[in-house]
């Protein structure tokens, strides 16, 4: 069997919480019971939200709760080729491969335009769904989506200037196993739409990132929180349309807070940090003491 290799992958965009603790505890211990390697990468794709400061201050939170990873930035160090902003050529390699495939489009339409015209989502029955920070805005309708793929790689030689989407096969479900959660099933062009890969601003967005680094990194499983669980689904098929294998995946359920809602970063009150200056154990932190 292929030796287990695991990741975290942060967002250096705020504070990491208790959220963020017990997910990647666990991602840390599946790791360590498998006898794997366990990476830790900087997901600071997004240059207006992504701050020095705060992967420093991640990588002093982890350190401080005992997770320790094989591969990534030593504490005190530089996430270096461990960061996405480093990381950007294979990125552009993955979207010029999508693009030959005839998976994808350039989309015109403005946010403002996206607001009136997006449709809701479809309610999910699965009870752990729960729109995840990946899912900004609700479903696309394919405005600017070409009757036929096609190949727009002669047309288009950079993605810069123009958001680009992965056309979804509508219709199509996409089942996986959950190590967590067990049987998922999602169905493209109801439960998710075509979804961007590129940003007009240049940017790589989030569901190529994460597939190109997860193959690169020779990911076998992948273990992050439930608010992820849709875009697993849309991520799948991006492995599917380049032609690589699936990493397993295992998703934990989420911290609610008082209000029964999902942590966000902005819930300064229960960061790792907070807690650690109010004289808080990891143990206590991680609900294991
Ligand atoms: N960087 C993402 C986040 O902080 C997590 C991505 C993932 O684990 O796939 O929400």
């Amino acid at each position: 069997m292929k030796q287990y290799r695991g990741r975290i992958a942060p967002s250096p965009t705020g504070l990491l919480h208790v959220g963020h603790a017990r997910t990647f505890w666990t991602a840390f211990l599946r790791a360590r019971d498998a006898g794997g390697i366990l990476v830790l990468r900087n997901e600071d794709l997004d240059p207006q939200r992504s701050k020095a400061a705060f992967a420093n201050a991640m990588l002093e939170d982890l350190d401080w709760l005992g997770i320790r990873w094989q591969e990534g930035p030593d504490v005190g160090g530089t996430f270096g080729p461990y960061s996405q902003s480093e990381r950007r050529g294979q990125y552009l390699q993955v979207w010029k491969q999508l693009l030959e495939r005839g998976f994808l489009y350039p989309c015109t339409c403005s946010r403002r335009e996206l607001s009136e015209i997006a449709q809701p989502p479809h309610d999910h029955p699965g009870a752990q769904v729960h729109r995840g920070p990946q899912d900004e805005g609700p479903m696309y309708p394919g405005t600017c989506r070409p009757e036929t793929a096609a190949d727009l790689s002669k047309q288009y030689n950079s993605p810069a200037g123009v958001n680009w989407r992965f056309r979804v096969p509508d219709g199509r479900a996409v089942a996986f196993e959950d190590g967590h959660f067990g049987p998922q099933r999602f169905v493209a062009g109801e439960d998710f739409g075509d979804f961007p890969v590129w940003r007009r601003d240049d940017v790589p967005a989030y569901q190529l990132a994460v597939v190109a680094d997860d193959q690169t990194m020779r990911i076998t499983e992948v273990v992050r929180g439930a608010d992820l669980l849709l875009s697993t689904a849309r991520q799948i098929l991006v492995y599917e349309a380049l032609g690589w294998p699936a990493p397993r995946w295992y998703h934990c359920p989420l911290v609610l807070d008082e209000r029964g809602e999902k942590l966000a970063k902005r819930h300064d009150a229960l960061a790792i940090r907070t807690l650690r200056e109010q004289g808080r154990t990891p143990a206590e932190v991680l609900g294991t003491g």
